[in-house]
């Protein structure tokens, strides 16, 4: 009989790197593929331009005519790339892209055709949306859902297709993607910020939210991803017995990068490249064959689009190379698993930071109304944040001493800290000296523009300030970002709404400008100051500690995703406009749905995978162990035949055992799936898998380990975690 796996391990041995030819400078070619504003000047009249700057920054509206200038300007661009179809490409909440593609061709009389894209092709089309996740929104009768064009994101080229970026809605209205909230997210952070910039500068017009994602993935050959069912089905491996080398050395950390993955990054840079997305770093992860791509930050709605594309070039791109890449948050037990840090800041345009720290008093006080009016955001909502990022995936990663504990909590250095505490105990409730104004001042004055202890940096925080923005770094590496950045810029706009309130009515009594900030800033420094922590995070003192503060620890997805349920976050969501009641709900079933469905499939995989690949390559060995014993037994006789077999018949039971027990759980985990199954609620179906279905999972895996490294490596039927992960 042939071993798949170790066929499997030869093809690997026996690749060459899939070199790409490429003669240009990098900056020649980027964003050639994209309609980009000096691509619009070139093909569009001026008029037409000019509309289409205002709705892509302001949201102006445009009328059918522009848009019909637009479309064919899109096309004539996009025909010069060799498109010959177009698409409407949007994020439905199953976490990928989708896309429907229609030719420009159009037969318009007997042997006579056209490249047609009018306004109307542009502005909405009418995907077949009944396969798309809405949880109960659009009853499959009336199965329409919109896509609609977003003119604030370019469209651009991939292949032989143009793709329009848009938002995807149902009949009724209702979002049924994560384009659209974040959008409004994005409109009423900008309103609110923009709002409260008046304080400090009146020629703030727009605030822009960015974000900088950086994304972690790891690569397998197609050979070894082909022969294991666990990855093709749920993207991690459910069995698989740790390898005696592992990540222990911490010598894959910006280790050299082996050939074949570097010409693999090359070729997806330079597509990534094309399309506009400044992919800039370049290096390998703490674990084997684990790297990661960060470009610079962009616009948050933009740059959101670029992490989805990316994810896609990363598979395409890898498939051309014999890789597949996984994006899953833990695809090997024991080994480091992979997270998507959001960072995060709010920018003006005017050109400022408001997270930087400035040069003088005065741009430091807005530059602390923003930080702290952010960390009581986080404080007052941290259930949110622990909400949004909440996955199945994301559940095996999540305070397992290598990413952030599932205690939200922020951190912001010594210096910060120094700083709000000074505030908290110097601000004078009453009217205060000139004295004391001077000497906040000059503290505030103080804060270095660039903030000294970047260096101490404490990467145990979920929620950490790295000098000019927030890094949030519990996100999984799956995820559409935009879960993280719809619930941050919603929280923040809130805020800052609350904020601009309590300050106005504060100066309206009498207190100054500056006064009434500091003072308002010392309520909030008070209020939010549980959520501040400098310490370990992957500690088990800080879950304690938590407790005691009252933080809440929400360990796995079906617990965090309750939070949906809230009437206050319901509230949150509708007044800052960004999801109805209605659509909250909808989304909270789709997660449940969503985690159940993954479990479902981890345990069916599981239970399959024990029963057809272990147990009968277990059973061969166990031949192989009875036929020497029987053997030692006919040519030496009882007494030496005994003694002879010893650690055969030793070994023998020690397997059987095993198997049995691996059997045996996979038999009660059949028995809870399937009572489980029976539950009609989405919500306690959800906490039934997580509490009586996956506890089988370890105890399943742990006999199948022990088995991988008890029998013949010649009949183990799955590729090894060395083999894996440190073959190329
Ligand atoms: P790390 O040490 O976490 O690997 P770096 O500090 O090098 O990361 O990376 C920071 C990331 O933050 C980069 O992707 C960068 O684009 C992003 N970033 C920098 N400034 C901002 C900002 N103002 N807003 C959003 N993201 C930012
Ligand atoms: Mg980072």
């Amino acid at each position: 009989m042939t071993n798949k796996r170790l066929q499997a391990y030869h093809d690997v041995l026996h690749r060459k790197p899939n070199y790409v030819e490429f003669d240009k400078k990098t900056s020649d070619i980027f964003g050639e593929n994209v309609f980009h504003a000096e691509i619009m000047r070139e093909y569009l009249p001026r008029e037409a331009y000019k509309s289409m700057m205002s709705a892509a920054n302001s949201g102006a509206r445009l009328d059918r005519r522009i848009a019909d200038q637009i479309a064919s300007a899109m096309k004539d661009w996009a025909l010069t790339k060799g498109a010959t179809h177009y698409t409407h490409w949007f994020q439905p909440l199953t976490g990928a892209t989708a896309e429907k593609h229609d030719a420009f061709f159009t037969p318009v009389g007997p042997g006579r055709a056209i490249e047609r894209f009018d306004g109307e092709l542009l502005v909405q089309q009418e995907p077949d949306a009944s396969s798309f996740p809405n949880g109960g929104i659009r009853n499959t009768f009336e199965a329409r859902g919109y896509s609609a064009w977003d003119p604030s994101s370019p469209a651009f080229v991939i292949g032989k297709t143009l793709c329009v970026p848009t938002i995807f809605i149902a009949y009724t209205g209702e979002a049924l993607d994560y384009k659209m909230p974040l959008l409004k997210a994005l409109h009423a952070v900008d309103e609110a910020a923009a709002d409260v910039c008046q304080y400090f500068d009146k020629n703030v017009k727009k605030v822009n939210a960015t974000l900088g994602w950086e994304q972690e993935y790891f690569l397998v050959d197609k050979a070894y991803f082909n022969s294991r069912p666990d990855l093709q089905m749920s993207g991690r491996t459910l069995f698989g017995h740790a390898s005696a080398k592992g990540q222990q050395l911490d010598d894959h950390y910006f280790g050299s990068i082996p050939e074949r993955a570097t010409e693999f990054m090359r070729d997806f840079e330079l597509e990534s490249i094309r399309l506009g997305i400044p992919v800039t770093t370049r290096h390998n992860e703490v674990a084997p064959n684990q790297f990661e791509c960060a470009p610079m930050f962009e616009e948050c709605n933009l740059a959101n689009d670029h992490n989805l594309l990316l994810m896609d070039l990363l598979e395409k791109t890898a498939r051309k190379h014999n890789f597949r890449v996984l994006l899953h948050e833990k695809p090997f037990a024991g080994v480091n698993g992979s997270g998507k840090h959001n960072n995060w800041s709010l920018s003006t345009d005017t050109g400022v930071n408001l997270l930087a720290p400035g040069k003088n008093p005065k741009s430091n006080l807005q530059f602390l109304t923003f930080f702290v009016n952010t960390l009581k955001a986080i404080h007052d909502h941290s259930d949110m944040l622990r909400a949004c990022i909440a996955g199945a995936g994301n559940d095996h990663r999540l305070g397992a001493n290598e990413a952030p504990p599932a205690i939200i909590s922020a951190f912001i250095g010594s210096q910060l800290s120094e700083l709000l505490d000074k505030i908290e105990t110097d601000v004078k409730a009453g009217k205060m000296t000139p004295e004391d104004k001077t000497e906040l001042k000059l503290n505030i004055g103080k804060i270095p523009q660039i903030m000294l202890d970047n260096t101490d940096r404490n990467r145990t925080s979920p929620f950490a300030f790295t000098g000019n923005k927030f890094e949030f770094r519990a996100v999984g590496s799956s995820a559409n970002c935009a879960s993280a950045m719809i619930v941050i810029n919603t929280i923040m706009a809130n805020q800052l709404i609350q904020f601009k309130k309590d300050v106005d009515a504060r100066i309206k009594k009498g207190n100054s400008k500056d006064e009434a900030i500091l003072k308002e800033l010392q309520v909030l420094i008070k209020a939010s100051k549980k959520i501040r922590f400098e310490g370990n995070g992957y500690g088990d003192e800080w879950v304690k500690a938590a407790e005691k503060r009252g933080l809440s620890n929400l360990r796995d997805t079906p617990r965090a995703l309750q939070v949906w349920g809230d009437k206050k976050v319901e509230e949150l969501f509708n007044e800052m406009g960004v999801l109805s009641p209605r659509e909250l709900e909808a989304r909270q079933e789709i997660e449940f749905e969503s985690y159940v469905y993954k479990l479902q499939i981890e345990a069916r995989v599981m239970g399959e995978m024990a029963q057809n690949t272990i147990i009968p390559a277990v059973v061969e060995y166990q031949n192989t162990l009875i036929a020497n014993i029987q053997g030692l037994f006919n040519v030496l006789g009882d007494k030496m035949g005994k003694e002879a077999s010893d650690a055969q018949i030793e070994l023998l039971k020690r397997i059987s055992v095993h198997m049995n027990k691996m059997k045996d759980s996979c038999d009660l985990m059949l028995t809870a799936r399937k009572k489980a199954n029976n539950i009609e609620d989405m919500e306690k179906k959800a906490v039934a898998y997580c509490d009586t279905v996956k506890i089988y999972f370890d105890e399943i895996r742990y006999h199948a380990d022990k088995l991988e490294i008890l029998i013949d490596d010649k009949v183990w039927p799955l590729p090894k975690f060395s083999e894996m992960l440190f073959t190329r």
